[in-house]
């Protein structure tokens, strides 16, 4: 399966990738996480991409891309993978598409988790807290809320178009958003 998890920044989206990717048995791609462990790790994409992450902006597609693009071409993604955080402009849609129409292949389904914003908010101050992670002040957050709305949320309906989305509720316990998930995949 080639699937896409699209959620705002706090929805979960990287708990429930990580458990349907395990159940499906395919790789959860988190450009985040891509991001981050190369800051960790001092990488020159680390060093490039840190003021931008800690800013809560988007890192320039043409970055991202290029990063999206070597890690579906490694053999674990050979046979389906669920991509968090990525495609989240139009600019990345069609880059995705691309990249797919060039493997022969397609999209299965596109899951959007909903989530209340307030709650995303308090969430990740929450998150704040326990992990320290740069980008969880909550001026940061705010910031990240409203690239979200601007950038990302829009490609929900591009989606829909596809006949592709699939609407999930992520407000409520992780297991039950993990059987909300499965169930729109049919699982
Ligand atoms: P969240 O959704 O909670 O903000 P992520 O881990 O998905 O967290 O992303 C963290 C940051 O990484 C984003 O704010 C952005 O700076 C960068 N990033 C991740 N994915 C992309 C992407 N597809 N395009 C541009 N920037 C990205």
């Amino acid at each position: 399966m080639r699937l896409i998890i699209l959620g705002p920044p706090g929805a979960g989206k990287g708990t429930q990738a990580a458990r349907i990717a395990e159940r499906l048995g395919i790789p959860a791609i988190s450009t985040g996480d891509i991001f981050r462990s190369n800051i960790k790790n001092g990488t020159a994409l680390g060093r490039q991409v840190q003021e931008i992450l800690a800013a809560g902006k988007y890192v320039p597609d043409e970055v991202t891309n290029a990063i999206v693009r070597d890690r579906l071409l490694q053999d674990d993604a050979s046979k389906g993978f669920l991509l968090d955080g990525y495609p989240r402009t139009q600019a990345q849609v069609a880059e995705l598409d691309a990249m797919l129409a060039e493997g022969g292949h397609q999209l299965d389904a596109v899951l959007e988790l909903t989530a209340d914003t307030d709650e995303v908010v308090a969430r990740l101050l929450k998150r704040a807290e326990l992990e320290g992670r740069a980008d969880d002040t909550e001026e940061v957050i705010r910031h990240r809320q409203e690239v979200y709305v601007e950038e990302t949320a829009p490609l929900a309906a591009v989606y829909r178009e596809r006949g592709l989305l699939r609407q999930v509720d992520g407000m409520g316990d992780v297991d039950t958003v993990t059987a909300r998930l499965e169930h729109a995949l049919g699982a």
